[in-house]
């Protein structure tokens, strides 16, 4: 008989819980990974996140061979008939895995969970992503918090009275089943390619996160972290970053990973907002929702030097920098009156780490529509922000070579006529 742990967005063999958890049962434990169709058939053929998870398994495939004999067992397919191969093939007594609150991701493990039932097999589920799950951080009447500021205090609170340990995973390695042949995969069997987008190196030393509140607002500096891509695919275990984090006194960082728990309990109770603004009266605003403006957006042409360099950072590099996220994100719904959703669906294609509860939240947030969202009266002003976050242009300079030339373009639209223009399609909407 043997064990499988399942892995999905805890890419990394030390402080792994579930696999931790695994590696306790009776029997040798396969690693496994799923290429999930469902997922990938949406993606493009040279898409960065897939190129990242490819080269993170190869790395963790090796050491398992070199130091434990063993292997990870990677499938391209759909995890229901993977599950159902596995269970022809193997004896399997248990399979564990590291819980994800994601609408899609609560459904798919219901249903392996059934099928895994009807042949004799437990399904073992662990937090390991992050520190609260959706219902432990509550209002005394048991409800979810709908405004930050409460639910970080009393997420600070019940964390004072936890224990914060890490799970030993990488200590018990020599009991996962030793085949050094498990089924590989490349990315061109799965009709892949290598991309040419990397994800960057974080850092988190004490002195980071001390500087962190003076540096995180300019994006000209690697004045933050760069975990986001790391903590979306567990290539760093949060723990760690909690240790961290505790390190230091200033807790403005960690307000910054306390806001990702927020948006994940936020996601789980209200999956409807996956596509739903979160205060229903936001929907009944009148888009205008021009193609050619998006497409100008998109590609960093709006004549906003701020909102360009964003977009082309975004294009070329796969991340954006927080108050750049916020300035090019109001441009969209604001200046220019495109639905959130566009924006949010243009984001969750380019960014390495996308995250579905935080897109949503930052895009629901800008537009006014979410939880504790900015008031609907506040419109970035491209230039003040310009004046404050990147006074001396160099963020600017460094994304949009051409900006003193003739062929950078006018302003697509004249901020004060947006701005009013917005307030009055907002105010209509808001008040039927
Ligand atoms: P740091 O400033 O170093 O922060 C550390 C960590 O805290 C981040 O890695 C992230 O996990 C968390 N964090 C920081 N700010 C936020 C925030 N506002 N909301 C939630 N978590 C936060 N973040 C994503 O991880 N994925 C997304 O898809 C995403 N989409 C966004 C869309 C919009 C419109 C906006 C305004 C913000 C979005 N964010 C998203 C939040 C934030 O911009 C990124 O987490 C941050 O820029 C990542 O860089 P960093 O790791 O260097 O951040």
């Amino acid at each position: 008989k043997v064990s499988i742990f399942w892995f999905r967005r805890d890419l990394r063999w030390e402080d792994n819980v579930g696999l931790y958890n695994a590696l306790q049962s009776d029997y040798p434990v396969i690693p496994l990974f799923i290429f999930d169709k469902h997922i990938l058939n949406k993606l493009p053929k040279n898409d960065a996140r897939v190129s990242f998870i490819f080269d993170e398994l190869q790395k963790m495939r090796n050491t398992a061979q070199e130091k434990f004999a063993s292997s990870i067992a990677m499938y391209h397919g759909y995890p229901e008939e993977v599950f159902s191969q596995l269970i022809s093939e193997f004896s399997i007594a248990e399979v564990h895995t590291n819980r994800d609150y994601e609408p899609y991701a609560k459904k798919r493990d219901a249903k392996i969970e059934a099928l895994l039932a009807q042949n004799g097999v437990e399904f073992h589920t662990y937090k390991d992503q992050v520190f609260f799950e959706p219902n432990e951080v509550q209002k005394q009447d048991g409800g979810m918090y709908l405004v930050y500021t409460p639910y970080m205090k009393q997420w600070k609170k019940i964390f004072e009275d936890s224990k914060l340990t890490l799970a030993s995973s990488e200590n018990h390695l020599n009991k996962l089943y030793k085949n050094s042949r498990l089924p590989n995969l490349s990315l061109a069997d799965m009709d892949f390619e290598k991309s040419e987008i990397q994800v960057p190196n974080y850092q988190l030393n004490k002195n980071f996160i001390e500087d962190y509140e003076s540096t995180r607002d300019i994006p000209s500096i690697e004045g933050t972290s760069r975990l986001s891509p790391h903590l979306r695919f567990g290539t760093v275990g949060y723990r760690k970053i909690l240790q961290q984090a505790m390190k230091s006194k200033n807790e403005i960082f960690w307000n910054e990973l306390i806001w990702r728990e927020f948006y994940k309990a936020i996601l789980y109770h209200f999956p409807e907002t996956v596509n739903r603004s979160f205060k229903p009266k936001y929907d009944q605003i009148e888009w205008r929702n021009n193609e050619d403006e998006f497409e100008k957006w998109k590609q960093g042409k709006t004549g906003y030097p701020i909102v360009d360099a964003g977009m082309r950072q975004l294009n070329e590099t796969g991340w954006m920098h927080n108050r750049i996220r916020m300035i090019v994100g109001s441009f969209l719904c604001k200046h220019l009156l495109i639905d959130w959703r566009w924006g949010e669906a243009y984001f969750a294609e380019k960014l390495l780490d996308y995250e579905m509860s935080s897109n949503i939240g930052g895009w629901q947030w800008i537009a006014g529509s979410g939880v504790d969202a900015a008031p609907y009266f506040r419109v970035f002003n491209p230039y003040s922000q310009t004046d404050k976050f990147d006074k001396q242009k160099k963020y600017i300079n460094k994304w949009v070579a051409e900006i003193n030339t003739s062929t950078y373009p006018e302003p697509m639209v004249e901020h004060k006529m947006a701005r009013q223009r917005c307030l009055a399609t907002y105010k209509l909407a808001l008040k039927s």
